[in-house]
């Protein structure tokens, strides 16, 4: 069966992006066949991932407002993801599906002929709780809250939590919430843990580990148009390593997710 994993958080910045381009490439490197989904009009996964998203014909736009096929529009990666590409126009979607009945299942239906082709699919959702984000989280089965450990990081956490509340009594009755990933972790601090542990006791949300560490590896990689992984030897690739083993045992095997403890190491 494929797992259909969204990343979600309405604020910018905590590393959505980062972590669906980084834990779909380690999902590969375990064997598994990868499809990621750029939901983001600003189409930052697309050029991480080497595509430049300003000389695409066809991107996912097309896939959600018109009669194109999503097998039509895949692009592959040097990662060896496959990936669902965005471009600009995508802002336009939004208006555009807001008149159509139905409106939250596009990319559900959309991604239903692909399923047998993957693994997994991650799905990189833009930083607002609208139109797009609802169509990533009726998609999928599961969701991840990557939360930047840093004061305040936790405004908007209950908003979200309430709108995957309202897609699990409306359109997703199945959506499982993993938990929230630390990101942008800075070991060396313990300003970071206190941060998580309030974050937990506050929404009891479970905070699954490994905390991804803050490392200048990643500006570099984006920018390269490559994942972190593509270099391994650094501990931002090793922790989505750990976190893509993690997550593929418990896909697989059933194996319980290990959460952080802000109290050890
Ligand atoms: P989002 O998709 O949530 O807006 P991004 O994944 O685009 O966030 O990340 C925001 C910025 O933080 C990017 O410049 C990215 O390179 C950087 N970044 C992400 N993860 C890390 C990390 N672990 N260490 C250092 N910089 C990171
Ligand atoms: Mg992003």
């Amino acid at each position: 069966m494929t797992t259909v994993l969204a990343v979600a958080n309405q604020k910018g910045g905590v590393a959505k992006t980062t972590t669906v381009a980084s834990l779909g490439a380690a999902l590969v490197d375990l064997g598994q066949r990868v499809l990621v989904v750029d939901l983001d009009p600003q189409g930052c996964l697309t050029f991480s991932l080497g595509h430049n998203p300003d000389r695409l014909d066809k991107s996912v736009h097309d896939v959600l407002t018109g009669d194109t096929a999503a097998k039509d529009v895949l692009l592959a990666t040097d990662d060896g993801v496959t990936l669902l590409p965005a471009t600009i126009d995508l802002a336009g979607a939004e208006a555009l599906l807001l008149m159509r009945p139905g409106r939250e299942f596009a990319l559900k239906r959309a991604l239903a002929p692909l399923l047998d082709l993957f693994d997994v699919v991650v799905i990189d959702c833009p930083p607002s709780l609208g139109v797009l984000t609802l169509n990533g989280l009726t998609a999928a089965q599961q969701v991840l809250v990557p939360l930047q450990c840093e004061t305040l990081a936790h405004r908007g956490v209950g908003q979200l939590l309430r709108t995957v509340k309202e897609v699990q009594q409306i359109t997703n009755p199945d959506l499982v919430l993993l938990g929230a990933l630390p990101t942008l972790y800075d070991a060396r601090t313990t300003h970071s843990r206190d941060v998580l542990s309030d974050v937990s006791d506050r929404y009891d949300l479970p905070v699954l580990a490994p905390p991804i560490p803050r490392t200048v590896r990643f500006a570099e990689a984006s920018a390269s148009g490559a994942t972190v992984l593509v270099g391994r030897k650094n501990k931002g690739a090793a922790a989505y390593l750990e976190l893509a083993q993690q997550l593929s045992d418990h896909w697989v095997g059933g194996s319980d997710l290990v959460t952080f403890s802000p109290f050890k190491g």
